[in-house]
């Protein structure tokens, strides 16, 4: 887990985060940072939907679209609402480990059985529809997934700071995940 950089106090920030709204959610959620008000957002936050994960940030500080795997190549529009519109000029992509969209060919089974037995599906049809989403929302690794994210919404969005985290169930901390120069 070398490829992750702790956040323990304000030196450990990355000089281009510092002072961001990206340094200062990484101060509110690791560092125990006072919450100040705000009144609009500073900040898109990008994360998975995965129930085991909290952010301690003040209200109204950020918008926030989780959805598997914190993958946004489906949720762009509403991704430049926040930035045309919500104002926003920065965006944390935050990924964490044992994150459900990795691998699913290995929950296929499971995938298949539980829409059958829990909505009603013909066996069939949730084949069909594990078949048609699976590569799109598959992720293959935490990390790389979130920085090839990175990468992408870079050149997107190029005038954007975009910064890959990532959260580690096992501390409910938030890392940095640290990017080839
Ligand atoms: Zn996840």
């Amino acid at each position: 887990m070398n490829r992750l950089l702790p956040i323990s106090s304000e030196r450990d920030i990355l000089p281009q985060y510092r002072g961001t709204p990206i340094g200062l959610l990484l101060e509110y959620h690791n560092l125990n940072r006072k919450h100040e008000q705000y009144s609009s957002a500073q900040l898109l936050i990008g994360m998975c939907m995965d129930n085991r994960k909290h952010l301690h940030i003040p209200d109204n500080f950020a918008f926030i679209i989780r959805t598997g795997g914190a993958n946004l190549r489906y949720s762009e529009f509403k991704v430049s609402y926040a930035i045309a519109v919500g104002n926003v000029r920065s965006i944390a992509l935050v990924g964490h480990n044992q994150c459900g969209m990795v691998n699913l060919v290995d929950r296929k089974e499971q995938f298949i059985r539980g829409l059958v037995e829990r909505a009603g599906w013909e066996p069939r049809a949730a084949e069909e529809h594990f078949h048609q989403y699976a590569p799109m929302f598959e992720i293959g690794n935490e990390i790389d997934f979130i920085l090839s994210e990175v990468v992408r919404l870079r050149l997107r969005y190029p005038r954007v700071l975009i910064a890959p985290l990532l959260y580690r169930l096992d501390d409910n901390r938030l890392y940095l995940i640290k990017e080839e120069t």
